[in-house]
């Protein structure tokens, strides 16, 4: 697998769970706020080829300190094959397996789906996508119809779904209002956990497009508590506001 690197023990990448996280290489998406964008682009003084067997003797280290193997990028999609071997390796170590992926690959998750590969998904709620894919228009429509019918297949499956929603400036109630409609029947409120995440740029992190960040990135508090207030009128009970530092107060 092409890989960045991986850490034993993490404690933030699945809510509420220790985690062995792992980071893939390469993405398909161009998000302008990915802090993980050399990983995504995939640069060779990164990524490295590891196989799967050295992951899962990392993975069996650290065993008894974790609930779930966690992988993230990157796109962990791009490489399904090599999930597949690894997710099904962990699940005879009685590993659970956590996936976060920006679900516009549905035929590849399906394939680790109907395998009962999964046990848990992470990904972003990317509104509006026209801004927050990095991509052109017609390939944007194209991997938001995608990302609609990845969510249905988490739900048809009942796995439970961590649902990262990045907050930004740009970012209105009303046009999360919109969105929020396409995507609720794909959504299971019971099994949906929703995480309210102001994204940060320079000197926290480092973006994609620094000038998109200085301009974007962050929220305000305002807006926040509508989409909380919004969320909940929805049928949402499990909704997390990741605290950041120097939050910006309407
Ligand atoms: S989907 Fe994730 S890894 Fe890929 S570009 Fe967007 S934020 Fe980065």
């Amino acid at each position: 697998m092409l890989v960045a690197g991986w850490k034993n023990v993490s404690l933030i990448d699945v809510l509420g769970h220790p985690s062995f996280t792992l980071w893939t290489c390469l993405c398909n998406l161009k998000c302008p706020f990915c802090h993980n964008w050399r990983i995504a682009n995939g640069d060779t003084s990164i990524c490295k080829h590891v196989e799967v067997e050295k992951i899962i003797e990392e993975l069996e280290a650290s065993r008894i300190l974790i609930d779930y193997l966690h992988v993230t990028g990157g796109e962990p999609l791009i490489q399904f094959i090599e999930i597949s071997d690894l997710f099904m390796e962990t699940g005879e170590l009685s590993i659970k397996r956590s996936l976060n992926s920006n679900l516009t690959l549905p035929k590849q998750l399906k394939y680790l789906v109907e395998k009962n590969l999964v046990d848990h998904v992470a990904t972003d709620l990317k509104i509006p996508p026209i801004e927050l894919f990095g991509l052109s228009r017609e390939a944007t429509l194209i991997l938001w119809r995608n990302f609609l019918e990845s969510l249905k297949i988490i739900k048809d499956h009942d796995i439970p779904l961590e649902l990262r929603v990045p907050l930004h400036k740009k970012l209105t109630v009303a046009v999360f209002s919109v969105h929020l409609d396409e995507v609720l029947s794909n959504l299971n409120t019971s099994t949906t956990t929703i995480l309210l995440n102001p994204l940060l740029g320079e000197p926290l992190t480092n973006p994609r497009n620094p000038d998109w960040c200085r301009e974007n990135c962050g929220a305000q508090e305002e807006v926040l508590n509508n989409i909380v207030d919004l969320l909940r009128s929805k049928g949402f009970s499990r909704i997390v506001v990741k605290s950041i530092p120097g939050f910006q107060k309407s």
